[in-house]
């Protein structure tokens, strides 16, 4: 099994790569964001709980999202490996990720950080808002969500740096460079399927 942690800020590209990279690889890909949207367009409890947090920009408590994780990855036994995209976005939750994988003997393998400045993440979130119909994609809550991104997910990055695991790349050129640069580092661990 291969696990790989796709990171970066809001709009670094992860949702895009992440597509790319579970063609090739077929890899099993897990997006909090997804699985939350999703959550609240059902009208669930847990939907209900999560937009309070979503439409402010800020992240949705630990235990709801660790709770949801957590029963994906036991839905795909049969996965070769799985990608994640918008998690762990804390410390808490890396550690949990930890926890959960070690008690399934497995591990993340692999941490691609995705850099972009941040004057081009704003320009990128607010073009999609004019089409994502996305609560959030305004300029005032994309502020907001990327400050929750320095203020509680950059430690993220630390956290597997000191694991060594952790390799940085230019997320601003274009799509199709940036997924070579991710596959020539993914290609180290897996080749594609
Ligand atoms: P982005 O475009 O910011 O990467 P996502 O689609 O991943 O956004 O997530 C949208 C919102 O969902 C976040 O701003 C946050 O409120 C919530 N969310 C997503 N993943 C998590 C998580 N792992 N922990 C807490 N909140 C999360």
């Amino acid at each position: 099994m291969f696990n790989l942690i796709l990171f970066g800020p809001p709009g670094s590209g992860k949702g895009t790569q992440s597509e790319n990279i579970l063609k090739a690889y077929k890899l099993v890909h897990i997006s909090t964001g997804d699985l939350l949207r999703d959550e609240v367009g059902r009208g669930t409890p847990l939907g209900k709980e999560a937009k309070k947090y979503m439409d402010q920009g800020f992240l949705v408590p630990d235990e709801v999202v660790i709770g949801m994780i957590s029963s994906k990855i036991d839905e795909r036994p049969d996965a070769r490996g799985f990608i994640f995209d918008g998690f762990p976005r804390t410390k808490a939750q890396a550690e949990a990720l930890d926890k959960l994988l070690e008690f399934k003997n497995t591990q993340i393998h692999l941490v691609l950080s995705l850099e972009v400045p941040e004057a081009e993440l704003i320009t990128r979130l607010v073009k999609r808002g004019e089409t994502s119909g996305r609560s959030d994609d305004n300029e005032e809550v994309i502020t907001k969500r990327i400050k929750e991104y320095y203020a509680k997910t950059e430690a993220v990055a630390g956290h597997y740096d000191a694991q060594g695991k952790l390799e940085r790349m230019k997320g601003d050129n274009s799509i199709e460079d940036t997924f070579r640069q991710l596959t020539k580092e993914i290609d180290k661990y897996l080749l594609p399927a």
